[in-house]
């Protein structure tokens, strides 16, 4: 999806879920002025506005949160070419506040203030941003590059993928009707699936778990964000509400609701496996104000639109080794997905419930068969997608510049 559509998507459900009414302060429309030193954005309002702000780095991110003020103008027409600030995105956070979200080039020292009416003008909100950055960078990148046209060595790294076997130890997860366990269905289908990506090079793959143990949820978001994974995919089987259901699906974190009544029950399901992951996740906000921002930052948005390429991807693979139960990537709940930076999609491999499924889910052969057909799905987004600094990056550029 592109940066645009994002945001008008984004900027039309604010509009629709803002719970206030007449007495919200109104963002009526935004400006920027420029000079030598600093890049100014004032945001004309309705009246005085209770305001905060914080940065973000790795990507560079600027973080403006009004409390009950409603957005009813939009940043499409800012021209921000040459600026500091790459894009500007918004939406509606937690009880009445109103985010906005500064994507920006490189760091920079922020001073605001409020404005009273005035010579005409109403109520603003003045953001002044000043580089904090020596000048002769930009003029400087021109040579470096023409110096190594082929680029200084490319660190050509590994794509780091971690897999996620569903449940182990005291949660065998769904069961099915012969006493088939989940959790040793998709551990085997987990170890093929990084045995796969570990004889292909530029990945490398950890695996949540190796063995039959407990992992708390919360623990499989955190091994995903210590080992900086590219992407993260937890394999399951579960039981569907339905005996008849069979088939693999793919889900992907929602913000909001669920996508279906199926998405929902799968969500809630997981979730119950363990409810202590899923509540210390939510007390990230008492612990850690930065680590929660960044897990409500709306930056979350865009891993979600990559998981959810990332998941029509693997469903496309999935398409000729089992039949679909859903045909596009469900949306829930899931805390396990909840990684904010990380593209995360779960994977219904088939239904432990469904006695045809649960019957092939446990040979050897179907097992590899879903493990390649994960593989090729995961393989095909990163070719679409190699990420920058990655091997999968660097071959591209190679055969480009060949042409
Ligand atoms: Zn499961």
């Amino acid at each position: 999806m592109h940066r645009r559509q994002l945001l008008k998507l984004l900027l039309a459900s604010a509009a629709l879920v803002l719970p206030f009414g007449a007495s919200a302060t109104q963002i009526r429309n935004a400006r920027l002025w420029r000079s030598d030193d600093k890049l100014r954005l004032v945001l004309d309002l309705s009246g005085p506005v209770q305001y905060k702000t914080f940065s973000l780095s790795a990507p560079e991110r600027l973080i403006i949160d009004l409390s009950g003020a409603q957005l009813s103008g939009d940043f499409s027409q800012l021209a921000l070419t040459n600026t500091v600030i790459r894009s500007i995105r918004s939406g509606h956070f937690g009880q009445g506040i109103t985010r906005i979200v500064l994507d920006l080039t490189g760091p920079v020292r922020l001073n605001s203030f409020q404005l009273p009416p005035q010579d005409g003008q109403g109520h603003r909100l003045v953001l002044d941003l000043l580089s904090a950055a020596p000048a002769q960078i930009a003029a400087a990148a021109p040579f470096v590059q023409r110096e190594t046209p082929l680029g200084k060595a490319h660190p050509k790294r590994d794509i780091i993928v971690v897999v996620d076997p569903g449940h182990g130890g005291k949660d065998p997860g769904a069961i099915g009707a012969k006493g088939e366990r989940e959790k040793d269905v998709v551990l085997s289908i987990a170890q093929l699936l990084a045995k796969r990506l570990k004889r292909e090079k530029g990945f490398d793959v950890k695996l949540v778990r190796n063995d039959d143990f407990f992992v708390p949820l919360r623990k499989r978001v955190e091994i995903a964000r210590t080992h900086k994974a590219d992407m993260f995919i937890s394999v399951h089987a579960d039981a569907a509400p339905r005996l008849t259901a069979s088939g693999a699906s793919v889900y992907a974190l929602s913000e909001g609701g669920a996508t279906s009544a199926t998405a929902r029950f799968m969500a809630q399901r997981e979730n119950g496996a363990d409810l202590l992951g899923a509540t210390s996740l939510l007390n990230l906000k008492d612990k850690d104000p930065m680590l929660a921002g960044v897990i409500l930052d709306m930056s979350m948005s865009a891993t979600i639109a990559a998981s959810l390429q990332l998941g029509n991807s693997v469903l496309g693979s999935l398409a000729g080794i089992t039949t679909l139960h859903q045909k596009r990537v469900e949306q829930a709940g899931f805390a396990v997905l909840k990684s904010p930076d990380v593209p995360s999609i779960l994977v219904e491999t088939g239904f432990m419930s469904n006695a045809r499924d649960s019957r092939r889910l446990v040979t050897a052969r179907h097992q590899k068969a879903v493990a390649d057909g994960l593989f090729e799905g995961l393989q095909r987004y990163f070719q679409k997608n190699p990420p920058v600094n990655s091997y999968m990056a660097w071959q591209q550029s190679q055969q480009k510049s060949q042409v």
